[in-house]
Formats: C-alpha cells, sequence, structure tokens
C-alpha cells in the first residue's frame, strides 16, 4: 500500500506527494478566495447575543447605594459587576475593580505605571534599572509580547507544557536574576495553546523565592469563563495562594467581558492585593476621574449575576463548538495520515495552536496568503516574532462562518502539506 506517512516516504512517494499538493494549491489559487483566521474575534452571531445591552439600562443610573452613576468618579467601578465577576474569577469584590472597556490597557498602564513610577515594593522606578526582563511563556499572546517589546522590556521565553509553563526553568532564572520583574501568564484555556495550568504549577509561581521583591505575575485570565465542554476549570485563587505564601503584591489578575459580551464595549477587572489596587488607583487618579460605569451598570442589568455570565457563556459555546470541531476535523482529515503536523485540542477558549513541520512554518503563512487565507504571521506567538523552530501557527476559527472555515482550513491544510514536501524534496 502507498505509503501516507510523509517523513517515512521513498523519494519517488515524495515527488508524487509534492505534485498532488502542487495541483491541490493550483486549484486553491483558482478560487480567488478572502479569509481571514487571523484573529481571535467574536462572530456577528456572537455579538448578537448581547444585544440587549443597546438598549440597557434604559433611564435608569444610580446603583444600589443611590450613587447617580452619570457622574465622576466610582474609581473603583460597581460593586454590583465587581461582585458577579469576583464570584467567576475566585476574587473577593474588595481585591477587583472595574474599568473601561480593554484588559489590555489595564496590563499596559500596570507596566507603564510600574516603569514610571515603580510598584508597591520597587526600590526604584523600573525605568532606572539597568535593564528590566519578563520571562514569556511560548507560544503565547502575541499582544503581551508586543506590549513587552515596544517598552523596552526584555523577554525571556520560557516552554510551555500541558499543566502549564516550565516552573523549574522559571523558579532558576527568577532565583537568581533581580532583573527578571515579571510573568506573562493566562492560566485559563491559554492563547494560544489551550493549557489551564494546574493547581501545583499555580502554587509554585506564587510561592517561589525571587530575586526581585518586586517581581509580579501578570495574570490574564482572559478566558476564565469560555468552555467548550460540560465543565469549566475552575479560576483558582490567585491572589488568596499569593497571600498565603507570603507573597500578596505579586499577583496583578486581569480579565474582561470582551469574549462574553462586546469585545469592543465590554468592561475589564484588575484583581490584587489592597496594596497592588491602592497603588495602581493612586497613579490611575492622575488620567481619569473614573471609568465608564453606565456600562457597567449595563452589564449588570443583563446578567443580574453570575449564573447569568455561565449561561450567557453556553451559548457563545453552542456557536463556537462546531466551528473548533470542524477545524478538528479537517485538520485529522488532511493532515492525520502525514504525521507532520500535531494541534492542540482545547477544552475552553479561542484558539488551536498547529504545530507543522519544522522549519516551514513561515512557509505555510506565505503560502496561505497568496492564495486569500489570511493568517497570524508565523512566530508571531512568540517574543520579537521568533519561533525557534518556525513550526507553530494559530488558528482562531471564531470569526468566520462554517463555510468559510471549512475553505480555509481545507486551503490551509494543502499549504502545510505542499511546505512540508517542498522542504523534504529540498525544493
Ligand atoms: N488577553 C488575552 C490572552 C487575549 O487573548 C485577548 C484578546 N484576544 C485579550 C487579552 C484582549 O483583552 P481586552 O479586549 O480586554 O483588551
Amino acid at each position: 500500500p502507498r505509503q501516507t506517512q510523509i517523513g517515512l516516504m521513498s523519494h519517488a512517494e515524495l515527488v508524487s506527494e509534492h505534485e498532488t499538493q502542487t495541483a491541490n494549491y493550483a486549484k486553491l489559487e483558482t478560487e480567488k478566495l478572502t479569509l481571514d483566521l487571523t484573529r481571535g474575534k467574536p462572530s456577528p452571531e456572537q455579538l448578537d447575543l448581547s444585544l440587549e445591552l443597546l438598549t440597557l439600562p434604559g433611564t435608569e443610573f444610580r446603583d444600589a447605594a443611590g450613587t447617580d452613576l452619570r457622574n465622576y468618579g466610582g474609581q473603583q467601578g460597581l460593586p454590583e459587576l465587581r461582585a458577579i465577576f469576583g464570584e467567576l474569577l475566585g476574587i473577593p469584590v474588595a481585591n477587583l475593580l472595574a474599568g473601561n472597556n480593554s484588559s489590555l490597557e489595564l496590563m499596559h498602564e500596570v507596566l507603564t505605571f510600574s516603569l514610571l513610577y515603580g510598584t508597591a515594593d520597587s526600590a526604584r522606578r523600573w525605568v532606572d534599572e539597568p535593564v528590566v526582563k519578563f520571562l514569556c511563556p511560548s507560544p503565547g499572546y502575541d499582544r503581551h509580547f508586543a506590549m513587552t517589546q515596544a517598552l523596552g522590556i526584555e523577554m525571556i521565553p520560557i516552554e510551555i507544557g500541558p499543566e502549564g509553563p516550565d516552573v523549574h526553568a522559571i523558579a532558576a532564572a527568577v532565583a537568581a536574576d533581580p532583573q527578571i520583574k515579571g510573568l506573562w501568564a493566562v492560566p485559563n484555556y491559554a492563547n494560544p495553546t489551550g493549557v489551564t495550568f494546574s493547581e501545583d504549577i499555580v502554587r509554585e509561581l506564587v510561592s517561589m523565592p525571587a530575586a526581585a521583591p518586586d517581581f509580579r505575575l501578570f495574570w490574564d485570565n482572559a478566558y476564565a469563563v469560555h468552555p467548550l465542554t460540560d465543565t469549566t476549570e475552575p479560576s483558582l485563587d490567585v491572589l488568596g495562594l499569593a497571600a498565603t505564601a507570603g507573597n500578596p503584591n505579586r499577583p496583578f489578575v486581569f480579565a474582561s467581558t470582551s469574549k462574553i459580551t462586546f469585545a469592543g464595549s465590554g468592561v475589564s477587572f484588575l484583581g490584587g492585593s489592597t496594596a497592588n489596587l491602592d497603588w495602581y488607583l493612586k497613579h490611575a487618579a492622575k488620567k481619569s476621574i473614573g471609568p465608564d460605569k453606565i456600562n457597567h451598570l449595563r452589564h449588570v442589568k443583563f446578567f443580574g449575576d453570575a449564573d447569568g455570565v455561565r449561561a450567557h457563556m453556553q451559548k457563545h459555546r453552542a456557536i463556537l463548538e462546531p466551528k473548533f470541531a470542524l477545524v478538528l476535523r479537517i485538520l485529522e482529515d488532511r493532515l492525520g495520515a502525514s504525521k507532520i503536523a500535531s494541534w492542540t485540542e482545547p477544552k475552553g477558549g479561542y484558539f488551536i495552536s498547529l504545530d507543522v513541520l519544522e522549519g516551514t512554518a513561515a512557509r505555510v503563512v506565505a503560502l496561505a496568503k497568496a492564495a486569500g487565507i489570511a493568517l497570524t504571521p508565523a512566530g508571531s506567538a512568540f517574543p520579537y516574532g521568533k519561533d525557534p523552530e518556525d513550526k507553530n501557527i494559530r488558528i482562531a476559527p471564531s470569526f468566520p462562518p462554517l463555510g468559510d472555515l471549512e475553505k480555509a482550513m481545507d486551503g490551509l491544510a494543502t499549504c502545510v502539506l505542499l511546505a512540508a514536501t517542498e522542504k523534504l524534496l529540498d525544493k
């Protein structure tokens, strides 16, 4: 029988496979596709789930305490909304604040405040340090790394496994180097690997000795309530665990409703110790007289309580699950037997992480682009955009309708096989 495992093919079989995929690719080019798998954006159908927000909060404008939310003030955000998300994130209301629409903006603020003023535990401002370094579990979220790089922070890649990042490597680095001031972490259904950190790993991260007294975990829980199966992975009480371990100020927790309600008009959250929130609010007060509390009220009215959020997320799941299933089916059908690719089967979140034959990811992305299929640039899930093995591709299935997704994935599979045969034939 004909060999299907590309790595085991004879030269003649490889040449024939290359011809087949070249023909498939030529056919793909004639289809003149314009498809986009680049960003984890909710689809219009998902946004429609929250349409009612546009008519809320009606003529109401007071919180439970009677405060007029139309006015300035209320720096920490609406308590009722913080209670709902505090329950979902495992954070006491007093340790959670609600902000404007973007958690990425909160991360940027915490970073720039640390650079310009120093943290609550810093001996000096981070800009006055000879160098500031961050540990970056990779593949990770490209915008974390882009932000870190833009602010002049040196990035050190750390491997991420099925249970979370390599804590032994992290512990060794953090104990030895006082210039390591931060670690990026997406603890639940990570972007792009789908990994949820195990409790052991979380405990290690909050308790490991650090040479820098102002070492911080940038705990981006963007996908806390985004399961694709019947069981939601819980959000561990990272603040409580850190406090118990004697490092209460180590974690800064971030979250938002960007993938819950409207990606562009949701609510962001910042969780931290009292000292960290006081520090944040002191500096934030210099740039704003308070967040959009009417939007907070709108979200309270829309959800009612934490169960309201959970029920709402099941509606997202119903839309997303078939898209993820389709991507996984095409990957298996088109690439399974070839054994040149592997991919994640996430239980939540927004992404599938695809590893193609080493040294071919950039070529795959270029081939796909030329055929009208836009993918996140190869390497973008790594610090400085450099995938050391040039093999990782992030797939974001949420936005395109099923028909487009099918075409895009089938086309992508052709590009993966073509690039692999090219590489093995040294073309
Ligand atoms: N963090 C992660 C891990 C994400 O994947 C995303 C969106 N893709 C964000 C943050 C962006 O969050 P926000 O919309 O709240 O700025």
